[in-house]
């Protein structure tokens, strides 16, 4: 099943294909929930059946049975997969009972050694999340990267690029898995929407609500998420409106970067407005924007990305987006963009 907001991913590699320029080792990345596992299955069928992923011969089918995720006590899958020449590595249950975080060394070199058996077809490996290896796990797999056997594929996932370190990363080719807010993303989630659960939204604002990441906005939608987020959104357009609002933020409490994400979001849509010039479909930010020097929206917004990346620091989160809050609730009437002390001096 290829899914709509893999398109350009599916071209680019399609184009590798057709060109016979398939590299040994291939980087599937995007935010977590993309559907890399999914863009990752959808290539090896493409690669191992014979009528271009027909979802009907006995590879097919087998591959469709394959369930990676499960099995979580073995680190390294070597012939658990439905295709005998499949191999997956991946983190695994730690004695405590609960997900390791690392993949380790030893695991890789099962991994590579399984690998480096002669097979007659196409052998393909797995890493998944390629930026949970730990340094000597990484290294370890460096020799097989660089002299893969003939007939091998190496798919390595990672959610965060800047987590593998150059050398494996200068290995690879690169698929990036982009966020989506297109349409046809929204029409999926439609139809991938429960039916027993509300209809009376917008599905692409629930698209924008999740970031862009579809999986997440189904998820996002079992529970409260969404009618939560658009809350924080009616209330941080009040407060823009009218400032006294600011006193009001209790709903804020404890979700600091959550709030600060949709705040981003709106600023972002903002300038969208302004770059457009033309109205958009929230009434409520049509009439800040239009109140609102477009250089301010990109001071807010270098702000709040600033802030969103200290979110992983000991940084007083509720401060800082009290900060942030101030100069939201008088961005319309600004004599002059103030600065955020404790952003501006990391
Ligand atoms: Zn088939």
């Amino acid at each position: 099943m290829n899914l709509p907001w893999h398109s350009s991913a599916h071209k680019k590699i399609n184009k590798m294909i057709d060109h016979n320029r398939l590299p040994h080792a291939l980087l599937i990345t995007g935010v977590q929930k993309i559907g890399k596992f999914d863009f990752a299955q959808s290539l090896i069928q493409k690669l191992l059946c014979k009528e271009s992923s027909c979802g009907k011969c006995s590879v097919c089918l087998s591959l469709t049975k394959d369930e990676p995720n499960a099995n979580l006590e073995h680190g390294v899958l070597i012939r658990r997969s439905h295709y005998p020449n499949l191999i997956y590595c991946r983190a695994e249950l730690n004695d405590s009972g609960s997900m390791s975080k690392d993949i380790r060394v030893d695991q890789v070199r099962a991994f590579c050694e399984s690998l480096g058996k002669t097979a007659e077809s196409l052998q393909i490996g797995i890493i998944f999340y390629a930026d949970q290896m730990n340094i000597n796990a990484a290294n370890g797999l460096l020799k097989t990267l660089e002299e893969p056997r003939k007939n091998t594929l190496i798919i390595l996932l990672a959610h965060h690029v800047r987590s593998l370190p150059q050398t494996v990363l200068s290995r690879c080719q690169t698929i990036h898995i982009n966020h989506t807010y297109e349409q046809e993303s929204a029409d999926w989630l439609s139809k991938n929407i429960d039916k027993d659960s509300r209809d009376d939204f917008d599905t692409l604002q629930l698209l924008e609500s999740s970031h862009g990441i579809p999986y997440k906005a189904l998820e996002d939608l079992k529970g409260d998420f969404f009618f939560q987020y658009q809350n924080w959104q009616n209330l941080l357009l009040e407060i823009a409106i009218s400032p006294t609002k600011i006193y009001d933020t209790e709903i804020f409490d404890g979700n600091e970067i959550r709030v600060l994400k949709c705040l981003q979001q709106l600023i972002n849509e903002g300038i969208k407005i302004k770059i457009l010039n033309h109205e958009g479909a929230n009434l409520e930010l049509n009439k800040v924007v239009e109140r609102t020097s477009s250089n301010y929206l990109f001071n807010l917004q270098d702000d709040i990305n600033s802030a969103i990346s200290m979110s992983q620091t000991t940084v007083n989160m509720k401060l800082l987006l009290d900060n942030v809050l101030i100069i939201w609730s008088h961005i319309s009437h600004l004599k002059k963009y103030p600065a955020i002390t404790n952003i501006q001096e990391n």
